[in-house]
């Protein structure tokens, strides 16, 4: 399996993980509500790894899963990143952290009076998501993260 084309579904604990991995540039679906047969049916239908923080439903078989053992976002990430090998791109973020669109950059001029002042001030780099129409950009939080990852010896490109 190509490494872009590890696809993931997380179960409704892990949504901010969720949001993670398609910072880092991989397709992952969440679902705010969703029965464990239809997180497994979704697993097995598009060949995606379940992340879970059930231990039970990894026990389950028949499809690819993850148990997701701390309940600490960063950690968290770190553990998908070690155990499915993946090759997280910090600078090229692609998917809509939001509704898993694919984002679009966009001329800071374009976004002028769409984002709140302070932050067209502060940022440069702007994306845009077609789906969802949400603006984005690298704020703190993003920052945080991005120096974890890079602690832990992923390139920053
Ligand atoms: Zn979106």
């Amino acid at each position: 399996m190509a490494d872009r084309e590890k696809r993931f579904v997380a179960d409704v604990m892990l949504g901010r993980l969720a949001k993670w991995l398609r910072l880092i540039g991989y397709d992952t679906l969440y679902y705010k509500k969703i029965e464990d047969s239809q997180l497994i049916r979704v697993a097995m239908r598009e060949g995606r790894i379940l992340l879970t923080r059930d231990a039970q439903l990894v026990k389950r078989g028949g499809f690819q899963s993850l148990f997701i053992e701390s309940g600490e976002l960063e950690i968290q990430l770190a553990q998908v990143i070690r155990e499915a090998r993946l090759k997280p791109r910090l600078k090229a973020s692609v998917l809509c952290p939001l509704c898993n669109g694919e984002l679009q950059t966009v001329k800071k001029e374009q976004v002028r009076g769409l984002v709140p002042t302070y932050v067209y001030a502060a940022q440069r780099d702007f994306s845009r998501c077609p789906r969802c129409g949400k603006i984005f950009w690298k704020g703190s939080h993003w920052q945080k993260i991005e120096r974890r990852l890079r602690d832990m010896g992923y390139p920053a490109s």
